[in-house]
């Protein structure tokens, strides 16, 4: 039996897995299953999946957990350190899928007994991608990617050397608002912002997919899963949603990776790597489709995408500043603070001063988690700091 655990298991990601899980429950045993503030889910999921251990990233939350899971004989715990304690139990295979930095942690220390780390938490390889992969280096572990463009990347490149790799082309739908007038995105609302046309996710990640800072942050998870420089990361934008990335190899060629807008496939390959499973997704009816759109990105009208490219230029400690400056800017979006064209307003300013005071630090190096984690705090009250000027 394949012993896994859950990082995030209430949300979108954690439960497209838990229903993969469960089509197969003798097939695997389930250490930790985490979450937040959904205990009842997350209660439920640890008795169907008989959980050894159920977290919530909450203290507040205890209670409730203890409560749901009274006389199961399924131990509870709470708060980022208990996070880390059940990411320290033996496992074979993890999901982390956290959203935000907080997922950062946990994923490090689960790469610890060297088996599959599938990552969808995608905010650990941009702040930390370099710590994140000596981690693995050391201990043996695997880094599998979760998120759809990375895992298309991922399967374009199988059998094949990145050294012949000209380009990577992720693509990206536009989210909600690409066919607003520029003008009119300035007045966008949160309700505005959130429903995403092609995929159903989290909240945070679907306004995130509306400012194309989604797309920001995979750019630079882009550059550190394969390692490929700046100039050879492009951005397409395809509002069918149905392939995934493109990879341009010397020769001309150009793989492309077609699936389904359903997490389930991206998740169950990094389930089942290196072997192809049969997945409950639908299968494309191309004919039905007909047509398959492409353009080049406005950068007037996502600047985050251009941020996006400097953060990778300058390397350091510029992707931790990044997504905690994105991710205090979305709160305050989602706060009614500032509004949506701000964002990217607040990032790049937050950027700027960051890369003022540290001049010259042009640097790939591991950065040490502490490191991150006091960078990840300057750039929160540097964002607020803006947002109130
Ligand atoms: P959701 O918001 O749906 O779920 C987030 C999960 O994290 C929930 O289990 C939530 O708990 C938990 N959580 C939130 N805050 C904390 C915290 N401080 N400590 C511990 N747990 C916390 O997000 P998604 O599933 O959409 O996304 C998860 C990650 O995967 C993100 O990094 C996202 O960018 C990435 N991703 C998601 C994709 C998708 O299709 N959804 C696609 C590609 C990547 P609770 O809900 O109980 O409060
Ligand atoms: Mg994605």
């Amino acid at each position: 039996m394949r012993r896994i655990s859950i990082f995030g298991a209430t949300g979108s990601i954690g439960q497209s897995t838990i229903d993969l899980i469960k089509r197969a429950p003798d097939a695997y045993h389930v250490v930790a299953l985490t979450g937040g503030r959904n205990i009842a889910q997350l209660a439920r999921d640890a008795i169907d999946l008989k959980a050894e251990i159920a977290v919530t990233g909450f203290e507040t939350c205890l209670s409730d957990l203890q409560n749901a899971l009274a006389g199961t004989g399924i131990e509870v715990a709470a708060g980022p350190q208990a996070l880390i304690e059940a990411a320290d139990r033996p496992t074979d295979w993890v999901m982390s899928a956290i959203v935000g930095a907080a997922g950062l942690a946990p994923g490090l220390h689960a790469l610890r007994h060297g088996g599959v780390l599938a990552l969808a938490n995608k905010e650990s390889l941009v702040t930390a991608g370099p710590l994140l992969k000596s981690e693995a280096a050391k201990y043996g572990a695997t880094i599998l990617p979760v998120d759809s463009e990375h895992s298309a990347v991922f399967q374009a490149l199988v059998g094949e050397d990145i050294s012949r790799v000209e380009r990577i082309i992720i693509t990206a739908s536009g989210g909600a608002l690409r066919t607003w007038p520029l003008e009119k995105l300035a007045t966008a609302t949160v309700a505005e912002a959130c429903t995403h046309p092609n995929w159903d996710m989290g909240q945070r990640i679907t306004i995130d997919s509306a400012s194309m800072f989604n797309k920001a942050m995979e750019l630079i998870e882009t550059k550190e899963f394969f390692g490929v420089s700046a100039d050879q990361i492009e951005v397409l934008v395809h509002p069918q949603s149905l392939v995934h990335a493109l990879v341009g190899f010397v020769d001309g060629a150009i793989m492309a990776h077609m699936g389904p807008h359903d997490m389930r496939h991206a998740i169950g390959y990094a389930l089942h790597w290196p072997q192809r499973e049969k997945l409950p997704v639908e299968r494309l009816d191309l004919a039905k489709i007909g047509q398959l759109e492409f353009s080049a990105p406005d950068l007037q009208r996502w600047p985050a995408l251009r941020l996006a490219d400097e953060v990778i230029r300058r390397g350091g400690l510029s992707g931790a500043i990044f997504n905690a400056a994105k991710e205090c800017a979305l709160d305050l979006f989602l706060a009614g603070e500032i509004g949506f064209q701000d964002m990217a307003q607040v990032v790049e300013l937050v950027l700027n001063r960051h890369w003022q005071n540290s001049a010259g630090s042009h640097k790939f190096d591991v950065i040490p988690l502490d490191d991150v984690l006091k960078a990840d705090h300057t750039a929160r009250v540097w964002a607020r700091e803006c947002a109130k000027t």
